[in-house]
């Protein structure tokens, strides 16, 4: 039977919707619910940090230093205007490293040419970078936040078109104008992307036993760490038509890239998601990416990932194999540009009240049908902002956790508005993430009560929203 046929597709969108409607409710609740607990992990000293983690070393910047990064900003210009040399080509090379942050690698890139170490040039870079180093400032890690995105809306007046999904997309996505401003507003606020890898390893202890610690985000003065993630990158069909992606690619430059099928039935190739927008930000600004940090991709397995359709399923599909292929290329491709993979479960389901026979035989799926594809995880973004425990850490009493942790899950996300939610405990990391969606925004834009804003430590949402969004975004 063609899996494309219209009674599965009809069957589909009904199963979908009936999920984005539950995904709302349900991160509402988690939202609520923290409120009513008062917070209580935000800003508290959490379970497992070390003291080093709080204590940051302040020493301002010297002269030397803020002049080197000046004038290093400007370097590979300056290079590929004047002769090139072995040593400006070592330099431009060493800038790039620095200004993402990693000056160790700068500096180990500079001083392993023994004939370039000894030009003074290259040794002025050294001390400069080593000055930087040396004024940098170690965030805790409970002090981070973590955002997090749908699909972007590419055609406005086709996602908003008053047809059964736009309510949908109303709420829970963002177009491709609000996603760039929020990157630009980000930027201009000192934001860092960083790895939720940068947050936490897992390490062994000293009797030899796997054990999670805080991980050291080193920064200058003034610059704030954040994490990003995107959920169901899978470009559901029934998304078609409706102004979004259709499949990831690799670009002719490598890169990850977006297939968008047109109105006319072309398809187009471009910057049509988070993913290449993201890339190509981080081109232009190399200093908002910590290290060569990207965001953090989630993905289900009944439809398939990333536009592809790899999901058991289309098994009779006749792309079938090449899809499973094609997918499997593009998401090494994303690992090789530096973004992380992720679980958001195989069929989308509440994993904190699913039954437990169906928890079971979801996970296997994912592993058997994704996993299988884009290589080992360790990090699950919970469908509908969904835990599986309350705030409490996670014990192996929780069969649940023991489950996941058995699959080699160790960070766990929910959903939750606060600015950070960091829970390290001995042998995992949750963190709560926050969703920058029309409902988010119009919630702040429309809020009688100042102090229930929940998006003004990152952006105003009156400089951000989007002007095509029917209002009022309709509640969920
Ligand atoms: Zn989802």
């Amino acid at each position: 039977m063609n899996p494309y046929s219209a009674l599965d597709r009809s069957e589909r969108r009904r199963r979908h919707r009936r999920n984005r409607r539950i995904i709302v409710a349900a991160e509402l609740t988690a939202i609520a619910a923290v409120l009513a607990a008062g917070g209580i992990f935000v800003g508290k000293k959490l379970t497992g940090g070390s003291p080093e983690q709080t204590a940051t070393a302040t020493v301002p910047p010297t002269p030397e230093s803020s002049s080197i990064i000046t004038a290093d900003t400007t370097a590979p210009a300056e290079t590929e205007t004047t002769a090139p040399s072995p040593a400006a080509d070592l330099l431009a090379q060493a800038n790039r490293l620095a200004l993402g942050y990693d000056y160790d690698a700068a500096i180990a890139l500079l001083q392993n040419d023994a004939e370039a170490a000894a030009l003074p040039e290259i040794q002025e870079a050294i001390t400069g970078y080593e000055a930087v180093k040396a004024s940098l400032v170690r965030t805790p890690i409970s002090q981070i936040t973590h955002v997090f995105f749908h699909s972007l809306v590419v055609d406005n007046s086709l996602a908003f078109d008053g047809d059964e999904d736009e309510a949908g997309y109303n709420q829970v996505m963002t177009t491709i104008s609000e996603f760039e401003k929020i990157l630009q507003a980000l930027y201009d606020k000192g934001f860092v992307l960083v790895r939720l890898h940068d947050m936490a390893y897992e390490t062994t202890d000293e009797n030899g036993n796997p054990v999670m610690k805080a991980g050291d985000i080193m920064l200058p003065e003034g610059k704030t760490p954040f994490v990003m993630s995107q959920d169901d990158l899978c470009y559901y069909p029934y998304m078609t038509g409706d102004g979004f992606a259709t499949r990831m690619i690799i670009g002719e430059d490598g890169k990850p890239a977006c297939e968008m099928k047109m109105p006319d039935g072309s398809v187009s190739t471009g910057a049509y998601d988070l993913v290449p927008i993201l890339e190509n930000f981080i081109q232009e600004h190399p200093d908002f990416s910590y290290k060569g940090a990207r965001a953090v991709l989630a993905f289900t397995g009944y439809e398939g990932i990333l536009g592809y359709r790899t999901a058991a399923s289309y098994a009779d599909s006749e792309t079938y194999e090449q899809d499973r292929a094609e997918a499997a290329k593009v998401a090494q491709c994303l690992r090789d540009n530096g973004w992380e993979l992720a679980s958001h479960s195989w069929g989308h389901l509440n994993l904190g009240t699913v039954e437990w026979e169906r928890f079971k035989t979801d996970t296997d799926k994912w592993e058997a049908e994704v996993e299988s594809l884009i290589g080992p995880t360790d990090i699950i973004l919970y469908p509908f902002g969904a835990d599986i425990g309350d705030w409490r850490p996670y014990t192996t009493e929780n069969q649940r956790f023991s489950y996941l942790y058995n699959m080699g899950f160790r960070y766990y996300c929910n959903v939750d508005s606060n600015p950070y939610w960091v829970q390290l405990g001995d042998t995992f990391i949750r963190q709560g993430r926050r969703n920058l969606d029309g409902y988010r925004m119009w919630k702040d834009i429309s809020a009688e009560d100042p102090s229930s804003r929940k998006l003004d430590d990152l952006f105003r949402s009156e400089d951000i929203f989007d002007s095509d969004r029917p209002t009022p975004v309709p509640e969920m």
